[in-house]
């Protein structure tokens, strides 16, 4: 390919709205532009790395046996209806309707259309377990899009689902599909971190999702210092720092002396009440109203729930309630603290006064940590006052005792009690086994060996092709521009001629034809500019192997040329007999 005759508008600077390197460096290098926020399109050298993202991830996808298939983008609503995720998606799901007003869905995720697709043609086991991928355009309405195509509105997904007659198929399928992300992402050149994930709305449970380092990341990782242990904040357990009540405390706690009312006046935070009483944080019950909204799994009296939406959770005073925990204990698509309005009416005291002595009507959820609280400060349903001496067991008994604590920087590695750090991540893909929601609500079935009628049991797995290009570019690039890996490099070799005429440009061009003999990907630079803008351009769109042709080497017995790798920024003059298969052999070399 010929540089005059490709289309690829480099800027020197930057739009300013462009916060992070990929972003920047992709507009930079002329892969992409935007087009309104969140949508980008890609031109012709963004599109070719991206096509080489697909092969990768097409070729490891096959190789585990996983099926390509080419679903429709737009999906009836019907399914996502009988899914229930038409009520639960929220604002995210792009509804629209088609000229004789029926309902559909742009997919920002594909379970529903897939599992319709498996549903009309399975029909005995023999056919199982079935594993379907798609790598197509999602669509998510997302609030807030940013940094480029990490967090887009319009991008593309490698989607795989899989169907399997039990559990033990459904494990096989997972590891295999953890092994061919783990061998993608290292072609990728991308360091990931697998860490334990919630599942989070997708229901189910046993997932892991491959992040990135990332300072600009969405996700807090917990990791720890002295062993593999990382996980995802909204999923992190730590050692337990308190002990359960021993029989000892126990009686002590039977001969606390009763509950007593203690009156607060002006006391409207934790840190006041501490003062006040001259105490730690750690000795007061938070207690917090909850409400819960997209509840998955039945009504709430399916889940035992006194009140329909809204419960009380109670955490240690020097703690904080983990809401995505919090959200997976019971099954809510997001729980969010209540309106004080709310609370008022249902503790019948002012914001910061509720407590679970005397408290009715609302199920109580308590952290682990509260189990073990035997002489506590808590809220006296009463404005202006707190009970103190109050015990767990005695003054108050939760119906739900779990862990709901947020894990922070210091706590204790819940394997082997090394000390826990964070670190922020950026997610790239994430599989998990998606367990019966699917399959279930969508009435999918198959005849077992005994003829039985039996529902499949389904495992999901996702990566963001866009979202992993802007990732390695954000781990290979340096001032000058991208410094691509080889193998998802738009060109692998440049050929830059000082000047493109006279013997130059012959040398350049049987050099072009010896290198695409190779199947070496070639761009030459044959524009007139002047060496040092070619030499700018190419270093912004940091094609791995660039040789330049310059009438001093070429002039030399025998003519020479400058070979100089991207990522090193080694430069070496090689024979020109010898370039072409020099490149090629470093190239191979380096494929993974
Ligand atoms: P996030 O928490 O970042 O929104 P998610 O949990 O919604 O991600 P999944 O539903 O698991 O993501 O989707 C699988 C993959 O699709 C993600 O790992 C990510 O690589 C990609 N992805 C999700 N949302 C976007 C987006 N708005 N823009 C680009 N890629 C995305
Ligand atoms: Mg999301």
């Amino acid at each position: 390919m010929k540089f005059s005759q490709f289309f690829i508008p480099t800027l020197r600077e930057a739009p300013g709205d462009a916060a992070v390197a990929s972003h920047a460096l992709m507009l930079r290098a002329g892969m992409m532009r935007r087009l309104s926020n969140g949508l980008f399109a890609y031109l012709p050298l963004g599109l070719r790395s991206l096509r080489k993202l697909e092969r990768i991830i097409r070729e490891e996808m096959d190789a585990t046996g996983a099926l390509e298939v080419k679903p429709t983008v737009i999906v009836p609503g019907e399914l996502w209806k009988e899914s229930g995720r038409w009520d639960t998606m929220g604002e995210a799901l792009l509804r629209v309707k088609n000229r004789l007003g029926g309902d559909f869905v742009v997919s920002p995720t594909a379970e529903e259309a897939v599992t319709s697709l498996v549903r009309d043609d399975l029909s005995s086991y023999r056919q199982l377990p079935l594993n379907l991928y798609q790598i197509n355009t999602k669509y998510r309405d997302e609030v807030r899009p940013r940094y480029g195509v990490m967090r887009g509105r319009e991008f593309i997904m490698k989607d795989a689902y899989s169907f399997h007659v039990d559990e033990a198929s459904l494990n096989g399928t997972y590891q295999d599909m953890g092994r061919a992300y783990r061998r993608i992402f290292r072609r990728c050149g991308l360091s990931v971190i697998p860490v334990r994930a919630d599942s989070g709305a997708m229901g189910g449970s046993g997932s892991e999702e491959f992040m990135v380092e990332s300072e600009i990341g969405d996700n807090t990782l917990v990791l720890c210092k002295a062993c593999d242990y990382a996980a995802n904040v909204e999923k992190a357990a730590c050692k337990p720092d308190f002990a359960p009540l021993s029989a000892a405390a126990k009686e002590a706690a039977a001969a606390l002396p009763p509950v007593s009312r203690i009156d607060t006046p002006d006391v409207k935070s934790i840190a006041e009440l501490c003062g006040f009483l001259k105490m730690d944080a750690g000795k007061f019950i938070k207690t917090l109203i909850y409400r819960a909204s997209n509840i998955e799994c039945g009504d709430a009296e399916a889940r035992g729930f006194m009140s329909p939406e809204f419960f009380a959770v109670l955490i240690r005073g020097d703690l904080e309630v983990n809401e995505a925990k919090l959200a997976a204990l019971v099954r809510a698509g997001e729980v969010c603290l209540a309106d004080d309005a709310d609370v008022v009416r249902l503790t019948g005291a002012p914001v910061g006064f509720a407590g679970p002595v005397g408290l009715s009507g609302l199920t109580i959820i308590a952290d682990e940590t509260v189990s073990a609280m035997s002489d506590a400060v808590t809220g006296a349903l009463a404005g202006d006052a707190h009970y103190r001496n109050v015990a767990f067991g005695r003054d108050f008994t939760p119906d739900i005792v779990a862990d709901i604590r947020t894990v922070v920087a210091g706590d204790r590695c819940p394997l082997c009690g090394g000390e826990l750090y964070e670190k922020k991540g950026n997610e790239l893909g994430h599989i998990f086994k998606l367990g019966y929601k699917y399959t279930k609500a969508m009435k999918v079935s198959f005849l077992d060996e005994d003829g039985k009628a039996r529902t499949p049991i389904m495992g999901c797995y996702g990566i963001g092709l866009d979202r992993t290009l802007a990732a390695v570019i954000e781990e290979h690039h340096d001032e000058a521009g991208i410094v691509w890996p080889v193998s998802l490099a738009p060109f692998e070799a440049l050929i830059v001629p000082v000047k493109y005429g006279g013997a130059a440009k012959d040398a350049a061009d049987r050099l072009y034809t010896e290198l695409a003999g190779l199947g070496v990907d070639t761009l030459l630079d044959d524009r007139s500019e002047r060496a040092g803008v070619k030499f700018n351009d190419a270093d912004l769109i940091g094609i791995p192997f660039r040789i330049v042709l310059g009438e001093k080497n070429l002039a030399a017995a025998p003519p020479l040329v400058e070979l100089k790798r991207r990522d090193s920024g080694d430069v070496r003059l090689v024979e020109l007999s010898r370039a072409a298969a020099l490149i090629d052999e470093e190239i191979n070399r380096r494929q993974v």
